[in-house]
């Protein structure tokens, strides 16, 4: 392997088998017309289908490709990261394994990051060939995660074909399905200059796709988890105990209100309800209760990420 490669090309797949040789042919083909030192990185996501024995042969003639096999099927973001560890090359390029992405986009993604400079240039499939039930729920999540995140210059988050920094997917980790947020975790790792490049997207050719309407659910599920991990991770009391003193002093006011305005009445000889006859003292003290038990949360989370190795673990740039 030489030193200094100029491209890792890394390809999460699972049940691709038809695909592979085109997709592995293309890349080769627009590598050697640019003269780009390379490495593809086929990451076989337990597949069944056979695509392993496909890397096998492909492996056998061409030295530049890396196969990993996984034993069982464990997620679009483990055969990521897998290859995001393995990778060498000083800018690494993420595609689908299915032809959808087009290889001849490479060299121009790969220039916007070694030349531009960009932390992160994402693929935007701005025509998409893809069934309507897909593309309308995209659009929405694509909107919610751009307000969440605060990244305003991305159409598409969960685009395949992206090219990152070197540098980006060795401090960045991915897992569960937030393969579709990578712009996001990179964000809050520190990688600021993100951008997004129109790229071409085909039907897919042979087989179908390996991800059911679930997609949704999960994938909103993991952008709450990213987002409250990179805000509170490192302090989670902040969270907890804002929340648990806010609903705590809420409760404690009210109820302490409703008991003195009694005891006025009594002192008056005026008519008064019980208390406990009043809606308002039983929301007093679920938010009493529930003040507590957040705040009581807090600490323990406190104790967690006191305890997790990683608790000093920050991103440091250059120490010169
Ligand atoms: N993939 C994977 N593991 C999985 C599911 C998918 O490695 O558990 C790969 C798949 O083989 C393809 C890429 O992730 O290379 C994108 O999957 P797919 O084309 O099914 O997604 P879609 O284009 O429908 O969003
Ligand atoms: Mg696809």
């Amino acid at each position: 392997m030489t030193m200094d490669m100029d491209i890792s090309v890394v390809i999460p797949l699972y049940n691709e088998a038809e695909s592979l040789p085109e997709l592995t042919a293309w890349i080769q083909r627009v590598m050697d017309d640019h003269r780009f030192s390379y490495e593809i990185i086929l990451i076989d996501d337990g597949s069944i289908d056979g695509s392993w024995e496909v890397i096998e042969e492909l492996k056998a003639v061409n030295a530049r490709i890396t196969g990993v096999k996984f034993r069982r099927n464990y997620g679009k973001s483990a055969a990521l990261n897998v290859g995001f560890a393995a990778a060498q090359g000083n800018v690494v390029i993420t595609m689908d394994a299915d032809l959808q992405d087009s290889p001849d986009e490479i060299p121009e993604l790969y220039r916007r990051v070694a030349m531009e400079g960009f932390d992160l240039v994402s693929g935007w499939k701005k025509q998409r060939h893809d069934p309507p039930s897909k593309t309308i729920p995209t659009k929405l999540f694509n909107s919610v995660t751009r307000g969440m995140s605060g990244i305003h210059n991305l159409h598409d988050f969960n685009c395949g074909l992206k090219a990152y920094k070197k540098d980006v997917v060795k401090n960045i980790e991915v897992y569960g399905e937030m393969h579709r947020y990578i712009p996001v975790i990179a964000k809050w790792a520190g990688f600021k200059r993100i951008d997004e490049q129109v790229v071409q997207h085909y039907p897919r050719k042979y087989g179908k796709t390996k991800f059911g309407p679930g997609r949704f659910i999960k994938g909103f599920l993991d952008l709450l988890s990213i987002f409250f991990v990179g805000k509170f991770g490192k302090r989670p009391m902040h969270f907890f105990g804002t929340m648990g003193v806010l609903s705590f002093l809420a409760g404690f006011i009210i109820a302490v209100w409703l008991i003195a305005e009694k005891l006025i009445s009594i002192a008056n000889q005026s008519p008064y309800r019980n208390v406990t006859d009043q809606p308002l003292f039983f929301l007093a003290l679920v938010a009493i209760i529930l003040g507590t038990q957040l705040f009581l949360t807090g600490f323990i989370a406190e104790l967690v990420s006191r305890n997790s190795a990683d608790r000093n673990n920050y991103q440091i740039e250059k120490v010169i």
